[in-house]
């Protein structure tokens, strides 16, 4: 595929099924136009996923607005989560083509916390006990609440 191609959007992919809440998350955040849950592989504690609803593949599918809109809310999020898990930094990522390392072919951006000195684990590595994700998203969804 060259490179400014972009694959079909398949309505049946992971997080257009966490969209119609066929299959669960751990949700901390969701509004008109996006979606936020924890990833389920973590590279850190906190790490988040963001995610639109408009059914695009990648960021050159997507609508001008609709990026906007799911940038606006990484903006908002990314400092909450920060603050939720006691990280130093975040890491934003974002890919597009399975060549680049995307796996899940839907739009979505990655809040990673860093903290200094705890080192960041692989993209896409082991899965995570359900158990702590769940208290990670409820630490989360307590620092949103305000
Ligand atoms: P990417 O490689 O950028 O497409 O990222 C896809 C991300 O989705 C990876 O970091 C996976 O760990 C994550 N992921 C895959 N399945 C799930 C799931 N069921 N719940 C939460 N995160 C998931």
């Amino acid at each position: 595929m060259a490179d400014n191609d972009v694959a079909a959007y398949d309505p049946q992919n992971i997080f257009a099924k966490m969209l119609k809440g066929e299959i669960p998350c751990h949700k901390i955040y969701e509004d008109g136009d996006t979606m936020a849950f924890l990833d389920i592989m973590p590279r850190t504690e906190g790490h988040t996923l963001v995610i639109t609803k408009e059914p695009a593949v990648d960021l050159f599918a997507i609508s001008a607005q609709g990026l906007d809109k799911l940038m606006a809310v990484v903006q908002k999020l990314a400092p909450q989560i920060k603050a939720a898990v006691g990280a130093d930094g975040v890491m934003i990522q974002q890919f597009n083509g399975e060549a680049a390392g995307q796996t899940v072919l839907h739009l979505h951006v990655h809040i990673v916390p860093i903290k200094e000195g705890v080192p960041v684990k692989p993209h896409a590595g082991d899965m995570a006990n359900a158990d702590e994700l769940a208290a990670t998203a409820e630490k989360i969804k307590a620092v949103l609440k305000g």
